[in-house]
């Protein structure tokens, strides 16, 4: 924490380098960079702390390790866009581990069901904060997943309104990419992926619990074979994220499986995670 607070005096904020280091070497996914793209990652990292505030909540004390971390992460994204595409965010809040969030959905009688549930995070819209867990911001242990990156997919996606996975085109930087052509391929992928889910949801015994240790075997057997987190099937905002997530973090699955979305997601950052440059 110290560190952040010398960040704020000073008129050139730095990372200092052995914290930089100790940071790249914990986020396997960044070494597909070259050494220009992660000097230019620090730079973006280190003006995201000084325009953003970030703060502990629930009883987590940040400290410099946990506020570079999730930057590092949060600045991949944009590594080649602008960080203009955080502007619409008020800032960035991190608990300790996951904290719970009131719902609310409207079933198909109008009726509105309201409950509270447990997430690894949460962007808020209309210039609100992201929200995170930091136990899941610090946890690469599950392929595909990446919650940091998801969140703020959300938030890129809320550039031009609501998430509805498609986030904004930039003259600068989008000339290339139509409408049409996005909304063609994510929302075939979409279809696609969610009849395999459906698929293999039709494969779970009738009695499925999954607190059941065979059960979740089972089920993360079946569900192994899929090239993205089975929670993208949520709606359209969901996929964008998902697929997101999967394209920094494990791209050959969805290459794969969405070569149309890889390659949309490949113009529209402006970076080809399957190439390395190191
Ligand atoms: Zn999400």
């Amino acid at each position: 924490m110290q560190w952040i607070k010398q960040l704020f005096s000073r008129s050139k904020p730095s990372i200092p380098d052995p914290l930089w280091q100790a940071t790249i070497a914990r986020l396997p996914f960044l070494h597909f960079l070259g050494s220009q793209d992660l000097a230019a990652l620090k730079h973006l990292c280190e003006q995201l702390l000084d325009k953003k505030t970030m703060t502990g909540a629930g009883g987590l004390e940040l400290t410099d390790d946990i506020a570079v971390m999730i930057a590092a992460q949060a600045c991949l994204p944009v590594l080649h866009l602008t960080l203009d595409l955080y502007d619409d965010m008020a800032g960035i809040i991190v608990y300790p581990a996951e904290f719970v969030v009131p719902q609310a959905e409207v079933d198909e009688a109008g009726v509105v069901h309201e409950w509270r549930e447990p997430v690894s995070g949460e962007a808020i819209g209309a210039g609100g904060a992201v929200v995170l867990s930091w136990q899941d911001a610090d946890a690469f242990d599950v392929p595909g997943y990446n919650v940091v990156i998801h969140e703020f997919a959300h938030k890129i996606d809320m550039g031009n309104g609501d998430a509805n996975g498609c986030p904004p085109f930039l003259s600068a930087f989008h000339r290339d990419i139509g409408l049409q052509e996005w909304k063609e391929a994510f929302s075939s992928a979409y279809d696609d992926f969610l009849s395999r889910v459906e698929s293999l949801d039709a494969g779970l015994p009738e009695n499925f619990d999954p607190d059941d240790p065979h059960h979740a075997q089972h089920y993360d057997e079946l569900f192994a074979s899929l090239p993205l987190d089975p929670y993208a099937t949520q709606n359209p905002a969901e996929f964008f994220a998902v697929a997101t997530e999967a394209f920094f973090v494990q791209p050959t699955p969805l290459a794969q499986a969405y070569p149309r979305v890889y390659d949309l997601l490949s113009r529209y950052y402006r970076q080809d995670p399957m190439i390395s440059r190191a």
